[in-house]
């Protein structure tokens, strides 16, 4: 099992991200894919980017190198309303916007409203994915922002970085998978790519599924075709 989209990469328009969009592209042809998202960070997050790159990301051309450019943000959630730092550039700038926390920012104290910023944001029609809902302080309600997820159709993801950082996060990346599978909610596999070399690269989440035998149809990305659609707002 392999994706053909990665949805989550990261250019050096974000401070602590090192290759460029012309990098990832160059190993999403190494690995086969036929797209990524180009998803920088919002200018919220200290070392996101500049508003500029996302206002012009019109500039990139659709497909570079046979590989489709889908033009994206991760957006920081700032505030249980689900306002996010996108306010800024006009929607039909972007393609799509990732739904992420990096807190602590002011707005958001508590597990209850770190849920509401998730619960409140999937009212965005642009929002077709929620980044890494297993990072944060505290563990969210996975099953209510899950099955929200589900109704708007918005994809879970499964973030590799996740599975990486240590046990309390493997565990909730466990659980998420475990609750998309039992809720029989769209999924997508990303890489959270910092560097070019780990565009695509998300070999430890099917290690994962496969353990857990997971319903593999749930996972959008793993056609383009599919992604395509998704992303354009089809079911
Ligand atoms: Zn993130
Ligand atoms: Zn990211």
């Amino acid at each position: 099992m392999k994706i053909e989209v990665d949805l989550h990469t990261h250019s050096n328009y974000t401070a602590h991200a090192y290759s460029t969009i012309y990098e990832n592209v160059m190993y999403a042809v190494k690995r086969g894919l036929k797209g990524i998202g180009v998803t920088d960070h919002g200018p919220n997050f200290e070392d996101g980017g500049h508003i500029w790159h996302f206002h012009n990301l019109k500039d990139l051309p659709k497909v570079a190198e046979g590989v489709h450019l889908f033009r994206g943000i991760e957006a920081n959630l700032l505030n249980p309303d689900g306002k996010m730092d996108t306010e800024f550039v006009k929607p039909h700038k972007l393609d799509y916007i990732i739904a992420s926390y990096h807190g602590p920012f002011e707005g958001i104290i508590t597990k209850e409203d770190l849920e509401n910023a998730y619960l409140n944001a999937m009212d965005n029609p642009q929002v077709k994915v929620l980044g890494h809902i297993d990072r944060g302080f505290f563990e969210v309600d996975f099953e209510k922002i899950i099955k929200k997820a589900k109704e708007k159709n918005i994809a879970v993801e499964l973030n590799k970085h996740s599975l990486e950082l240590d046990d309390t996060y493997r565990g909730r990346v466990i659980k998420i998978a475990k609750i998309c599978n039992d809720l029989k909610a769209p999924v997508v596999v990303n890489s959270d790519a910092h560097f070019c070399t780990d565009v695509g690269n998300v070999e430890n989440i099917f290690e994962l599924l496969e353990q857990l035998d997971f319903d593999c149809s749930l996972i959008i990305n793993t056609s383009f075709e599919r992604t395509l659609k998704f992303i354009g707002g089809e079911q």
